[in-house]
């Protein structure tokens, strides 16, 4: 093999087509069947109340006339736990990444994941999954540096080699970009992705209104927005003011990787809302009032909406100094 360094992009690109649709490493059997401990567990985490899931008379009634897993556990049930084989190798994926590393592309962010159900599965499928090069793009100039984008595929099949899943999974392997001089002017923050179920919300925040969506038949309240009530299955739905008042539930602090549109570090919060009638209603927001360094878990917050910059309003978590 050349010294990839010494190649043209169109040359290194064509080395790094050789690895699309091979196979990594052996296909490899979850370390448990299908199992009603493990989904229960998920749903009680979840909150997810569908009783096919977890109540064999239930399951048998439903359309599967059995009891199934949610599909979105697909990945789970080949998952080895922290013990699990060990990472390297010199397989088909280890050789690409050296390929990429040879070229700088050190950093790497997992971008985004899409699944599909070809089936239900049910407790006493054993699920085997083979994992696949899908496809690499060209060389790609992105916000976090240049790169190229990576996508695996996962095959999820039964015990009779049955097709029932699929997981598309894609990164960015990148060269990290230079450090850029701060800005003169910071650039606004990039939007949110407005959709018919969330815009409402957005639309009240410019309003200078926090909202929560709460089902129109069984007034129970819900965030994230969303088209259907969780308790009674209702499209139909309003808002109420929100109370203004929280406390910091979590927060993380972002350091990395840096966007020209933030300021570091970026603490984020996850907020429980405290007035009257909103337990259980979270929202996450950045913070303000006190340095990263000094939220603490439990504080209690106020909750104002603020000029975000010159493009947006968004609520922020204010935090009392301590003795304030
Ligand atoms: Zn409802």
């Amino acid at each position: 093999m050349t010294d990839a360094a010494e190649l043209t992009d169109e040359q290194f690109y064509e080395q790094l087509q050789t690895f699309v649709g091979l196979e990594v490493g052996p296909p490899k059997p979850g370390p448990d069947e299908v199992n009603a401990p493990m989904i229960r567990h998920l749903v009680e985490t979840l909150g997810d109340t569908n009783p096919i899931y977890v109540d064999e008379a239930a399951g048998a009634a439903s359309i599967h006339g059995h009891l199934v897993a949610p599909p979105t556990m697909l990945q789970a049930w080949v998952m080895t736990g922290i013990e699990g084989p060990s990472r390297g190798g010199d397989g088909p994926y280890e050789r690409m990444n050296e390929l990429l590393f040879s070229r700088g592309f050190t950093s790497v962010v997992a971008t985004n994941s899409e699944q599909t159900y070809l089936r239900y599965l049910r407790p006493g499928d054993r699920i085997t999954m083979k994992v696949v090069i899908d496809s690499i793009s060209p060389q790609k100039h992105t916000g976090l540096g240049t790169g190229h984008f990576v996508t695996t595929r996962q095959d999820y099949y039964d015990a009779d080699g049955e097709l029932v899943g699929q997981m598309l999974f894609r990164i960015i392997r990148f060269k990290p970009a230079a450090k850029q001089p701060a800005p003169a002017k910071r650039p606004p923050r990039p939007g949110p992705a407005l959709t018919r179920d969330n815009a409402f919300w957005f639309e009240a925040i410019e309003d200078d209104r926090l909202v929560i969506q709460r089902c129109a038949e069984c007034s129970t309240l819900r965030n994230p927005p969303g088209p259907m009530c969780p308790r009674c299955n209702s499209l139909r739905w309003d808002t109420v003011d929100a109370t203004g008042t929280g406390r910091i539930h979590s927060f993380v602090v972002v350091h990395y990787p840096q966007v020209p549109s933030f300021e570091y570090p970026l603490p984020v919060a996850l907020v429980d809302l405290t007035g009257p009638g909103e337990d259980g209603i979270r929202m996450i927001m950045n913070t303000a009032g006190v340095a990263h360094d000094q939220i603490r878990i439990g504080q209690d917050v106020t909750i104002e909406i603020r000029q975000a910059d010159e493009t947006m309003k968004l609520p922020f978590a204010v935090i009392a100094e301590a003795g304030a």
